[in-house]
C-alpha cells in the first residue's frame, strides 16, 4: 500500500495513523501496541506473531475528565480521557472527542477518528493521530 503523496514522515510511523497491533498464530489473542511474543504462550508464539490493523472500534470501560490541560492542549479542556476495549480485545486510552463532557458513558461505543493531536507553534509542526468518538 505505498503511497507517494504521503510524506515519508507518516509512512515510517504507521501507528500514529492506523491502529497497527498484532495477533498471536497460537492463541489468537490480540495485542495493541504489538508484542515482540505472546505472554500467554510464550516460547510457542514466537514467529507467529502477526500484524494486524485493528479495526478503531471499541467500548468505554473507564474514563476521566480533564480539567487541566498540558500546554499543547489549551483551549480544550475540559475534556475526557477514556480506557477504550477495543472489539478485538487490546485496551488503549485516546481522548475522546465530539463528546460533550456530560454525555460520555461507561460502556459507551466509540470509534477512531484521526485528529490533530498537538501544534508546535515554534516549527509550526502539526501532528496527527488517533482519538475516539461516539458510533453514531
Ligand atoms: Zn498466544
Amino acid at each position: 500500500m505505498e503511497n507517494r503523496a504521503v510524506p515519508r514522515f507518516w509512512r515510517e510511523i504507521p501507528q500514529r495513523y492506523s491502529i497497527i497491533g498484532n495477533q498471536c498464530g497460537v492463541c489468537k489473542k490480540f495485542y495493541f501496541p504489538p508484542r515482540e511474543s505472546c505472554p500467554f504462550c510464550r516460547r510457542k508464539s514466537i514467529g507467529k506473531m502477526e500484524t494486524k490493523k485493528l479495526k478503531g472500534k471499541g467500548t468505554v470501560v473507564t474514563y476521566s475528565i480533564v480539567h487541566d490541560a498540558p500546554d499543547q492542549f489549551e483551549g480544550q479542556a475540559p475534556y475526557p480521557i477514556a480506557i477504550i476495549e477495543l472489539d478485538e480485545g487490546p485496551h488503549l486510552t485516546a481522548q475522546i472527542v465530539d463528546c460533550n463532557v456530560d454525555d460520555i458513558k461507561i460502556g459507551m461505543k466509540v470509534e477512531s477518528t484521526f485528529r490533530k493531536i498537538q501544534e508546535d507553534g515554534y516549527m509550526g509542526a502539526i501532528y496527527y493521530g488517533y482519538k475516539f468518538k461516539p458510533v453514531g
